[in-house]
């Protein structure tokens, strides 16, 4: 079990010097417990206090990486149950399943697929990030070519499923450079394959159908010094999992339970074999606390949307997303291109831009920083306003860059229009644009043929 709050504060200096920003040691003890902050924001703990704290200040949730290199991923490091306490940390990651036993041909299709699909939205590469392999010929040689036609196609962390203990001891030595997840350790093999994992360092799932099971796997498996571990629990049965996500983040989270504090990894393509039914169970994992989802499929129209909800779930909620302030240039503009101004927040700046891009019309757009609001939330919040706006434009330097002094403003405030154009002391003219993105192309098409 992780240290009370307590027990933490006992092992502080108790100066309440406020150095970590907490007015006394207990309340930064009393975060810490919680797992909120980071040992390190306290200065002045001795050497002795910090490594027997050191499991105090790792999150209840431990993280663990997945694959080496460029496409390695790490899921786990959570410490709220809900994002809106605080935000969730890393994101899950999607596998995408492959039988060892399917034809090269759909093997490799399967793969490319995984591979090619990839989508940028605002500024963020969404992608799959794993492929699991899963020893369905329950024949050790067929596993072993596939994940060798695997590896060679993909630079995605593996997932090496097998119920054979030889099976994955051989896969974890050929790929422990790699670092697949290994799955699965249960009670049948635990002995096989602990100097396994301790021999190739590499993650693997314990398998356990109660949390009795897992907890006996996690506490043998760390007793030896192993936290690389991800849980796979229950029958393969929706509602069934499901609650069982929720216990075992209540577990860690709550109870600060160590035993039950690692991510988890579910399988919404063994439980059900409707694909639209796959994606709604794979959805509600994303949120509730699918750390690893594996899907049957990677057809674009079924991964996309999951993507998207990943990328909605794990935003921080206290941090808009922004965009740098600066001119940006779409499509060549020269001196006589229009001029537009939107604010930083960067789902208004890729719809606007991508929109300027559609309508083929080379621009100017001027992105002012409003921290990351989007045009009416900065406007209200006195942000956006004519004063502002003014100052933005005169230190941009656009004014050197165009011929007309022209700036089209969001029809949303078409309201600034007049104020603007005495802010900027009657030199430039203020045009209103559309109150809608969609609307945008139409607009500057119409702008530069008046
Ligand atoms: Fe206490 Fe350390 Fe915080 Fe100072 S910095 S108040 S010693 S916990």
């Amino acid at each position: 079990m992780a240290l009370s709050g307590l027990d933490i504060f006992k092992m502080l200096p108790k100066t309440n010097c406020k150095d970590c920003e907490f007015p006394t040691c207990l309340a930064f003890a009393m975060q810490l417990a919680a797992g909120k902050i980071e040992l390190e924001k306290c200065p002045h703990v001795s050497e002795q206090a910090k490594e027997a704290l050191a499991e105090a200040s790792q999150p209840p949730i431990l993280g663990v990486e997945i694959g080496t290199g460029e496409k390695k991923f790490k899921v786990g490091e959570e410490t709220v149950m809900y994002r809106h306490d605080r935000t969730f940390v890393n994101p899950n990651a999607f596998a995408v399943a492959v039988n060892d036993n399917d034809e090269s041909s759909k093997i490799e299709k399967t793969v490319k697929m995984v591979n090619d699909l990839k989508y940028d939205r605002v500024g963020q590469l969404l992608e799959i990030n794993a492929v699991c392999l899963k020893n369905k010929s329950k024949n050790r040689d067929t596993f072993l070519a596939a994940a060798k036609k695997i590896s060679e196609l993909t630079a995605k962390p593996l997932i090496l499923v097998s119920s054979d203990s030889e099976t994955l001891k051989n896969a974890a030595a050929l790929y422990k450079d790699k670092k697949p997840l290994i799955h699965a350790v249960d009670s049948s093999n635990i002995d096989v394959m602990l100097p396994v994992l301790k021999e190739t360092d590499c993650p693997a799932a314990i398998r356990g159908k109660s949390f009795d099971d897992i907890a006996a796997l996690s506490g043998k498996l760390r007793g030896e010094g192993i936290k690389k571990l991800v849980i796979d629990i229950g029958e393969r049965n929706f509602k069934n999992d499901f609650f069982n996500q929720i216990i075992l983040r209540r577990a860690a989270i709550d109870k600060k339970d160590r035993l039950f504090g690692y991510p988890t990894i579910v399988f919404p393509d063994e439980m059900t074999d409707n694909i639209p039914k796959e994606i709604l169970i794979a959805s509600i994992f994303v949120p509730k606390y699918g750390s690893i989802i594996v899907l049957s499929n990677a057809e674009p129209q079924n991964i996309f949307p999951l993507l998207v909800y990943r990328q909605n779930i794990y935003t921080d909620p206290r941090k808009p997303m922004a965009v740098e302030q600066k001119i940006y240039e779409i499509g060549g503009p020269d001196a006589d291109s229009p001029v537009l101004i939107t604010t930083n927040f960067s789902l208004t700046y890729f719809i606007i831009s991508g929109e300027v891009e559609s309508s083929k019309v080379p621009t100017w757009l001027l992105v002012m920083d409003v921290e990351g609001q989007s045009v009416l939330t900065a406007w209200a919040a006195g942000k956006f306003v004519p004063e502002l706006i003014a100052n933005y434009i005169k230190k941009s330097g656009i004014g050197e860059k165009v011929n007309k002094k022209e700036i089209i403003i969001p029809g949303y405030v078409a309201q600034l229009q007049g104020e603007l154009e005495d802010e900027l002391g009657g030199e430039w003219k203020v045009i209103v644009g559309p109150r809608e993105a969609g609307e945008v192309p139409k607009f500057l098409k119409n702008y530069v043929s008046r």
